[in-house]
């Protein structure tokens, strides 16, 4: 039942746009009303009304311990009591930028911020003082925040024009911003030799998880670092969901690649509000106050958010083979839904991120991610949710499996999925 969230959405519909603080929590694309949560622990989140539910959002990321691991929380609790937030250098900050460059080494230096978009706008403006160029490349379907000029599309006109993809952002603030296609070197290469040497960086998440899971082909990442080193352009990887989840090192570990720039997000917090942005030292000796690109936060570093990023790597950095457990259970959900869906389901996966795209084709960028059939998603989810397993409420979202995903939680979603994906099977051979 939902009566409790179904009240509380109509009340938080009065002071807040579409009832939440981020959109895709208000299930529109699911069409149903989203439970407002109560309580979390482990692979569990519990909602208002008192249902229990196996949770695959796991916060978009951040909880790939699951919820509330009790080695996080106590030390949380233990820096409450000594206040919440200085305005000043900590201890804590000189740990975790320690820990960052440890676990992914070509962050020899870092700075901290209070989330994704906030890393990601950093690194480009990082990216842009160090080369003196203002065009960056992104890529259709790769998500890197709600900045302004990472807010585009690629324009109807020529290669290199691009149009806003939200009301409220100027044209002016994204023709600089030149939009590529996931795996595809063409459309790079078309962009450097129209306009290469004004290219300041080329900003990739190495696997896409905002599409819905979308792998890079072989050699698409290497040939990345090759074209961007041709030109003095700088490649940025957005880590902030694969960063400590594909491996401790990320998905630079993950593909031996080293990227310029990185961004994190998500799982750097702990479930606390951290982003940070980081490469070489040379590079980010432009941020002030060593340097001309201006980069501020009132509460960047915050000894509670801190508190919770370090302890969170910590565990990770010293249980290095969760990674292949990780995988292997989210394997198993992959296989259930390969097994079941035949021809007729995409399943991605890599790690403990993965993917079902109701479409016949394979998924490889976003035009093959927008062929999925998201009302079947729709259905997917709304059966889901009714035996108490949560996942995304979106087609084009990352189902996220957590260290705190048992065996037999994992077999009873496998179960269901198939189920599901059976019965879906015997609804199209009738119609
Ligand atoms: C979530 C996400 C962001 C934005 O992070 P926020 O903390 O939501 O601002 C940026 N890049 C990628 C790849 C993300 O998944």
């Amino acid at each position: 039942m939902d009566v409790i969230s179904t009240k509380l959405f109509e009340r938080a519909k009065q002071h807040i746009p579409g009832g939440v603080n981020s959109p895709v929590r208000a299930f529109g694309s699911v069409g149903l009303t989203p439970r407002f949560i109560a309580a979390a622990q482990g692979d569990r989140i519990v909602d208002v009304d008192g249902n229990e539910l196996i949770d695959y959002v796991c916060s978009w990321g951040p909880g790939i311990l699951g919820h509330a691991h009790p080695r996080v929380i106590e030390k949380v609790k233990e820096a409450c009591d000594r206040g919440l937030t200085y305005g000043a250098p900590t201890e804590k900050e000189v740990v975790l930028a320690e820990l960052i460059a440890e676990l992914v080494p070509s962050m020899e230096v870092s700075r901290l911020v209070s989330s994704g978009t906030e890393a990601v706008m950093s690194a480009i403006r990082a990216a842009r003082g160090y080369t003196g160029r203002d065009k960056i490349v992104k890529f259709k379907g790769c998500y890197h925040g709600h900045s302004d000029g990472l807010l585009v599309k690629a324009g109807s006109a020529a290669l290199t024009t691009s149009v806003p993809d939200s009301a409220g952002v100027p044209a002016d603030y994204t023709k600089n911003t030149l939009v590529a296609h996931y795996n595809d070197e063409a459309s790079v290469k078309a962009l450097f030799e129209e306009c290469g040497k004004e290219i300041a960086a080329v900003i990739v998440e190495p696997v896409a998880a905002n599409m819905g899971v979308v792998l890079p082909k072989e050699g698409f990442l290497e040939f990345l670092r090759d074209i961007t080193g041709q030109y003095g352009a700088l490649l940025i990887f957005d880590e902030v969901i694969t960063g400590f989840r594909l491996a401790l090192g990320g998905a630079q570990e993950y593909f031996q690649i080293r990227p310029d720039l990185t961004t994190l997000g998500k799982i750097v917090g702990g479930g606390m509000p951290i982003g940070a942005y980081g490469g070489k030292r040379e590079i980010m000796k432009c941020i002030s106050p060593d340097g001309p690109v201006y980069q501020a936060g009132t509460l960047s570093g915050n000894p509670i958010a801190t508190t919770a990023g370090i302890e969170t790597l910590q565990i990770l950095k010293e249980n290095p083979r969760i990674y292949g457990q990780l995988a292997e259970r989210t394997a198993m959900i992959a296989d259930c839904a390969r097994e079941a869906g035949g021809a007729h389901v995409a399943v991605n996966q890599i790690g403990s991120l993965m993917s079902i795209f109701f479409t016949d084709q394979q998924v490889t960028d976003y035009e093959s991610a927008l062929s999925a059939d998201t009302r079947r998603y729709a259905a997917y989810f709304q059966f889901l949710l009714e035996h108490d397993i949560y996942v995304a409420p979106s087609q084009f979202e990352a189902m996220f499996v957590s260290t705190a995903h048992t065996k037999e939680d994992i077999l009873r979603t496998c179960e269901l999925i198939k189920t599901y994906i059976r019965s879906m099977a015997v609804c199209s051979s009738v119609s």
